[in-house]
């Protein structure tokens, strides 16, 4: 059954990049969203895309792995745009390196961005959702779930977001709550593009490289990510839950 009521979204990382694809798209979808990333400033320009097309949106600066400006970031999207039952975990960094030269400062930025930032912001939330006896929780993981060379902390990190989402959605079923994870491959964002640079190719050339092993034979937009997210958090998707969606142009483990 399908209703008309305004959900009110969270998308965390949603400056720039699948965060700003799925917060337009989520708008678009006629939810209410709250663009939230370090720097509020940053998020003016997805804010202005999103009311430019007859959307609404707010702007809400915070860092995701820190607890108060976690809690102050929710209470803030309370009080401006009401109680959220959308959350979806975006926000993210890498900082790879091989093993043997990873330090133990990016181990703990990439574990505390991605996790603890999770964490935090989906307990923060939680209680709105379960308190409507409906809730859609969407976590950011990545083909390097799988494993993926110079990315020890990342891997990690994604593959923990699979058995956080998996335990989620066994907590919060009862409460109409769904948890499910996408998984993307090559998505071309600016996070792609430092992969590039520290690669020491072009992007053009990084993007050739990529797109040969891609069966669809092209890469990955902002846009097919929001596409996911577009499917998880409808009305209708309430008996999909606990599941990882690898959206990366052809099949992976
Ligand atoms: P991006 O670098 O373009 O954007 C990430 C956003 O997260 C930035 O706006 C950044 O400011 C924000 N952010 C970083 N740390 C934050 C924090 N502590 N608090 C709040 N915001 C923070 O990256 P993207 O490519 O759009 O990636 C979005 C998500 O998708 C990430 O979780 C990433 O790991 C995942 N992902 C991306 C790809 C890809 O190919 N681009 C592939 C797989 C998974």
């Amino acid at each position: 059954m399908t209703t008309t009521t305004t959900r009110i979204a969270i998308v965390t990382g949603a400056a720039r990049g699948i965060g700003a694809g799925v917060s337009k798209r989520l708008a678009a979808d006629g939810v209410a969203v709250a663009v939230l990333d370090l720097d509020e400033a940053a998020c003016q320009a997805a804010v202005a895309e999103i009311e430019d097309a007859g959307g609404r949106a707010i702007a809400v600066g915070a860092d995701v792995a820190d607890e108060e400006a976690v809690k102050a970031s929710v209470e803030k999207v309370v009080a401006e745009l009401g109680e959220p039952t959308i959350l979806v975990n975006n926000a993210g960094v890498i900082r790879d390196n091989l093993l043997f030269k990873m330090s133990t400062a990016d181990w703990d930025t990439v574990m505390s961005v991605h996790l603890r930032g999770a964490f935090l912001m989906t307990r923060a939330v939680q209680r709105y959702m379960t308190e409507a006896g409906w809730g859609r929780i969407v976590n950011l993981s990545s083909t390097s779930a799988l494993g993926n060379r110079g990315q020890a902390n990342y891997a990690a990190a994604k593959a923990g977001i699979q058995g956080f989402t998996k335990t989620l959605a066994i907590e919060l079923g009862k409460y109409g709550v769904t948890a499910n994870a996408i998984a993307p491959g090559f998505i071309e964002t600016e996070m792609i593009m430092a992969t590039a640079e520290r690669m020491g190719m072009t992007f053009e050339d990084f993007k050739a490289y990529a797109v040969r092993e891609i069966p669809v034979g092209r890469g990955g937009r902002p846009a097919d990510i929001a596409h996911a997210v577009s499917f998880f958090t409808s009305e209708d998707a309430g008996y999909v839950s606990g599941q990882v969606l690898y959206v990366a142009g052809g099949p992976k483990a």
